[in-house]
């Protein structure tokens, strides 16, 4: 796997409104590409262009370039990574531009979002505790608790249990801690007991919230790759697919609806909030007056 520096023109995306899934109102990603090498992940679509995605691009002035974009935002709102590339792959050990990243945000009192698969996360606690002053939410996500299977869906992440005991650090640290339980694959991952399990371990791990999908998206290279590899370890599998979505880009479990009941029950039950709640800027001080 190779890692080569590029350089970015901009960093920082902005969202009309905030997105429906997690308050994002601004969003940037450090890396392209991914080391994780998820058997289901999205960024392997043609559309995002990126021709390799096991050869790690690592955006060499991301810090310089945020530190003159966020401030120049008039309305501050929750800042979103993660969403085309971990954060935390195994090159942000050395490379530390994440971490870097949250010393900005840190400094410039912008609430976070951040989601990701690896327990390095826990490396920035000092710096997540901070920014947890205006608002931070970690969302690990976890899409069965089943290590082995993992290993063979989530080749290259840090397995279930460690992103459990990432929770469990952050959470006792004061961060806001969530899963994010997607995808939920279909004919693997969409059981009763897988669902209950992650829900069930969440809660032990003292995680703050669980956002399900319960079913996975396809397209064009990424559909290609996925049932590639559900060839190589689940043999028929793909089959199973293309007869029931053929092109589909939503890919619904068939017991979706059951299992959105079973997520009901059990987010009442431990008391999960069932997104990340929206965030808005501190009213200003009134002025004393003297009358
Ligand atoms: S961790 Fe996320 S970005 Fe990386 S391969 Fe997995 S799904 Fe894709």
């Amino acid at each position: 796997m190779t890692v080569r520096a590029i350089q970015a023109k901009q960093m920082v995306a902005s969202h009309a409104r905030p997105d429906p899934w997690f308050g994002l109102r601004y969003n940037f990603n450090i890396y392209r590409g991914c080391q994780h090498g998820c058997i289901y992940c999205d960024s392997r679509s043609l559309c995002y262009g990126i021709e390799d995605f096991d050869e790690i691009l690592f955006k060499a002035n991301a810090l310089e370039r945020l530190a003159d974009e966020l401030p120049r935002k008039r309305v501050k709102g929750i800042v979103g990574t993660g969403s085309m590339s971990d954060p935390y792959g195994p090159v942000e050990a050395d490379l530390k531009l994440t971490r870097g990243a949250l010393e900005i945000i840190a400094q410039l009192g912008f609430p976070l979002h951040l989601i990701t698969k690896s327990d390095l996360v826990t490396r920035d606690i000092d710096l997540l505790s901070q920014i947890a002053r205006t608002a931070c939410y970690v969302s690990l996500t976890i899409t069965t608790t089943d290590d082995a299977l993992a290993a063979i869906v989530e080749p290259r992440a840090p397995s279930p249990s460690r992103r459990l005991e990432a929770i469990r650090k952050l959470s006792a640290a004061g961060v806001k801690a969530g899963v994010t339980l997607m995808p939920v694959l279909p004919y693997l991952e969409d059981s009763d007991e897988n669902v209950t399990a992650v829900i069930t371990q969440a809660a032990e791990a003292g995680a703050a919230y669980v956002i399900p999908a319960f079913s996975v998206t396809m397209r064009d290279r990424q559909r290609d790759y996925f049932y590639a590899a559900l060839d190589a370890h689940f043999p028929g599998l793909s089959d199973r697919y293309r007869r029931r979505y053929g092109e589909r880009y939503e890919c619904a479990s068939e017991r979706a609806p059951r299992l959105r009941a079973l997520y009901d029950t059990l987010v009442s039950r431990y008391g999960f909030a069932t997104r990340v709640s929206p965030w808005g800027p501190p009213a200003p001080a009134r002025q004393p007056t003297l009358f």
